[in-house]
């Protein structure tokens, strides 16, 4: 019997038509059932743009990590931003044994490493904010770092609540020197020629981090953002309001979240409006890490030429930048140098502004930073 294919796929996928039935089968189908299904599937719609998920935080880089996509706030969204974030964590930290940082350290006076492409571009960023400071930001400060081990949010280290002996701070200085790294473009490899020597990323790579949050932000099409990891903020899009953001300067010495005053910050310019516009507030700070000994704080910002946390009158320093890689840079860079050398530099750097916090409580700031103060016991210089 011959097979009949065309009798099969009828039977599979079409009814036999019922001639009584289908008029009114065919139009309760198309005027009643489909309008409903289309009512119920916009009402889904609506509804899970009403529900958008609330802002996340989590503990990732050593410290609190928050960021807060409002209205479009989407758990797929909030996953990809923090797996990132980690996965730039297990690349760019010194402690996780098997990071690409740890790897250049152990093999320090024995080998280059060949690394990840966005590592090394992240160290030659590193090295190229080093010489233009001349050397008061410096990577390879890791054996400072690593000595005085100064950490608050979580242990970082062995915990020193002393100073170190200034004969064993001065065992480590020699390695201290951002001109003994050596980047072989071609390869992606690291060396530091001089066995001991060790590479820090904690003033940089965070602003990394914040960046490639906000890449998957404007990817994702997310109109409005906020990310704050651990101080160094970036404000993405324009506000409802479409007034400036406002982005508060933390108060030395009250609880984290209070403020001497805030920033504020336009992002929008009318042909930016096209992709995401973003600017960066990163703050370099003495008052989140730090211990105390006979009334002097030490905190965990180096002099890369002493060994010793700055003690140079600033407590904070927040940079205001288009990428929040240079910001997080500059903010350190501008804290070792003072204010003199400091503001100069973030002078130089068009589109980019700083604000600085004495311990005296005075404040000053670069021509365009636009702060406003809001605590009366400090005073602004001009
Ligand atoms: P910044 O001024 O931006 O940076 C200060 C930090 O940079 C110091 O803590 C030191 O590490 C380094 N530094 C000091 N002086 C100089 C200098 N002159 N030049 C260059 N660098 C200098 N913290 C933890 O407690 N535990 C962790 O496991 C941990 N993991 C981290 C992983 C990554 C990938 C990153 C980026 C950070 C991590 N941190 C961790 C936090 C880090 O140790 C720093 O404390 C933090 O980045 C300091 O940032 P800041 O914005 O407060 O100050
Ligand atoms: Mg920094």
């Amino acid at each position: 019997m011959a097979f009949n294919n065309k009798n099969i796929f009828q039977k599979i996928f079409y009814r036999e038509p019922h001639k009584h039935r289908e008029p009114a089968f065919r139009y309760f189908f198309l005027i009643r059932i489909i309008p409903c299904l289309f009512a119920v599937n916009i009402f889904f719609i609506f509804y899970s743009c009403l529900q958008a998920e609330p802002a996340r935080s989590e503990f990732t880089l050593g410290t609190l990590c928050s960021v807060n996509l409002y209205e479009q706030g989407n758990n797929d969204v909030y996953k990809e931003i923090f797996d990132r974030i980690r996965e730039i964590e297990n690349l760019m930290s010194v402690n996780i044994p098997s990071s690409d940082i740890s790897l250049i350290n152990a093999a320090a006076g024995i080998a280059p490493v060949k690394v990840h492409e966005e590592t090394f571009n992240v160290i030659k960023n590193a090295v190229y904010y080093a010489r233009l400071s001349d050397g008061a930001f410096d990577p390879s400060i890791g054996p400072i770092v690593s000595l005085w081990g100064i950490g608050n949010d979580e242990p970082r280290h062995e915990q020193l609540t002393h100073v170190p002996g200034r004969e064993e701070i001065e065992k480590l200085l020699p390695l201290v020197n951002w001109h003994f790294i050596r980047l072989y473009e071609d390869t992606s490899s690291v060396f530091f020629i001089h066995e001991g020597m060790a590479l820090d990323l904690g003033a940089i790579a965070k602003g990394y981090a914040a960046d490639e949050a906000a890449k998957i932000i404007e990817r994702a099409g997310i109109k409005r953002a906020l990310i704050d990891l651990g101080g160094n903020i970036i404000v993405a899009g324009v506000k409802k309001d479409r007034k400036p953001w406002r982005v508060g300067v933390q108060s030395p010495d009250k609880a984290r979240g209070e403020t001497i005053g805030y920033l504020q910050i336009t992002t929008l310019t009318a042909e930016q409006e096209e992709s995401l516009p973003v600017k960066t507030i990163v703050t370099s700070g003495t008052y989140e890490r730090f211990f105390e000994e006979n009334g002097i704080r030490y905190h965990h910002i180096f002099d890369p030429s002493l060994g010793y946390p700055v003690q140079n009158g600033i407590i904070s320093v927040t940079v205001i930048a288009d990428v929040s890689m240079d910001a997080d840079a500059l903010s350190t860079a501008a804290f070792v140098l003072g204010y003199e050398r400091g503001s100069a530099l973030v002078e130089s750097i068009t589109g980019t502004e700083a604000v600085f916090v004495f311990d005296d409580k005075s404040i000053r700031q670069t021509s365009g930073a636009n702060f406003i103060l809001t605590d009366k016991t400090y005073n602004i210089k001009y």
